[in-house]
């Protein structure tokens, strides 16, 4: 019943109608208002490590449609600081511990869990079962029966799940789709992505641990190199065969630290991809029947690049995850597309299985079977 009133209201305010006179009821933190006077959605930040703290809050100070109302952390010390720097009231602080209670906060309309990859299911459960709109960073979780329990969750709550996959919302990423939708280069015959940098830091981070990273380089850049292979194709691959390599096997005890893998797409178009922690690549190369585009950097924060064989590509400059975060609260509050639904993190977590599979059977081809456009922006969500 709440969610039916507080979506219905949402909708009240997008068209305009009584917009005043409802904030003016509202406590402070509700009355937050973008330029068009519709309320601006509260995200709550679960887990407030790098990510959190030097991408996503100060993206959400710029952020039109929502804002940072609230965090969730298991360092007390934290708190204090946090909302100091954020104007969080002490009411909208929690810990991984009184987190469920978060349902009754009226402030909260978003949880986005950032905490390392073995704790997304269950922080995305809890945050659905508490009536939240849900954003998962990425890999979405540790297999794919962690993605259709999250997914299962947000269903039978009835709240929207993203996932923090922060290029949909990118101009040159966008302008690929673009390219693909068009054909404006022609069909595709062959590409190439990779993502990767290199991890020379502490050997005893969360990322090299298996139990709470799942896996290494393909579980935290993979899905990138994945993703450049097919939004720069515009399809699910059919089949993949992979090789994981290691130089530094001391430092990556637990760890894959290379994978290179080779993507088969029904079309015919061909995909070479490679992730890693132990050298920095970070492009997409997608060769056409009449012409090539490329961006290179693919996948950093800093501004990404590119060129096609017609010329530079240049677009203007904002945070990713500002875009990102204001994509997915217009697809609350305006029903815009979902850029990024649960179904293409559980669509990324299918081709990583796959992946290991074909690598734990030395390099044996594995097919897949997705519905067409199953885990793209408004595909269909059964595979
Ligand atoms: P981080 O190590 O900087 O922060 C992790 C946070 O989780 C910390 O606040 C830590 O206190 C907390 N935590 C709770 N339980 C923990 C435990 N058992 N072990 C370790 N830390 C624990 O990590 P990060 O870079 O902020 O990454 C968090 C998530 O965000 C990851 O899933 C990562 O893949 C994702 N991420 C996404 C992007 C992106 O561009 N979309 C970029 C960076 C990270």
């Amino acid at each position: 019943m709440e969610k039916v009133n507080r979506r219905s209201f949402t909708k009240t305010l997008s068209k305009g109608i009584g917009a005043t006179a409802l904030i003016g009821n509202l406590p402070l933190a509700h009355t937050m208002v973008n330029p068009q006077n519709n309320k601006k959605l509260g995200i709550a930040l679960v887990g407030l490590g790098g990510y959190s703290t030097y991408q996503l809050a100060p993206a959400l100070l710029d952020t039109e449609h929502c804002y940072l109302a609230g965090i969730v952390t298991g360092t007390p010390a934290k708190e204090n600081v946090w909302a100091k720097k954020y104007h969080i009231p002490q009411k909208n602080i929690y810990n991984y511990s009184n987190f469920d209670a978060i349902k009754e906060n009226g402030d909260i309309d978003v949880v986005y869990v950032v905490l390392p990859n073995a704790m997304h299911s269950e922080f995305s459960i809890r945050a659905a079962e508490a009536g939240k709109h849900v954003i998962c960073e990425k890999p979405m979780a540790m297999n794919v029966a962690e993605c259709d329990e999250i997914i299962k969750a947000c269903k039978d709550n009835g709240v929207k799940l993203g996932m923090g996959y922060r290029l949909h919302s990118e101009p040159y990423t966008q302008e690929v789709k673009r390219f693909v939708r068009e054909k404006t280069f022609g069909k595709v015959k062959d590409m190439v992505s990779e993502a990767a940098y290199y991890s020379g830091g502490n050997p005893n981070q969360w990322r090299l641990d298996k139990k709470l990273s799942g896996g290494g380089a393909l579980m935290n850049m993979g899905c990138y190199a994945i993703q450049g292979l097919v939004y720069g194709s515009g399809e699910n691959p059919i089949a993949v065969t992979a090789q994981e390599f290691s130089t530094r096997p001391a430092y990556f005890k637990d760890t894959d630290e290379t994978i290179t893998a080779q993507f088969d797409f029904e079309s015919g178009a061909k995909g070479e991809m490679l992730t890693s922690h132990n050298q920095n690549a970070n492009k997409l190369r997608v060769n056409c029947e009449n012409g090539w585009y490329e961006l290179d950097p693919a996948s950093t924060y800093i501004p990404l690049a590119g060129r096609t064989s017609k010329g530079k590509l240049r677009f203007a400059q904002e945070s990713q995850q500002k875009l990102q975060m204001d994509d997915f609260a217009k697809h609350i509050l305006f029903d815009a597309p979902n850029l990024a639904p649960g179904e293409m993190g559980k669509r990324d977590m299918i081709i990583v299985e796959a992946i290991y599979k074909s690598i734990a059977e030395g390099g044996k081809k594995q097919t897949l079977k997705f519905k067409a456009g199953y885990g793209f922006s408004n595909g269909p969500t059964s595979e």
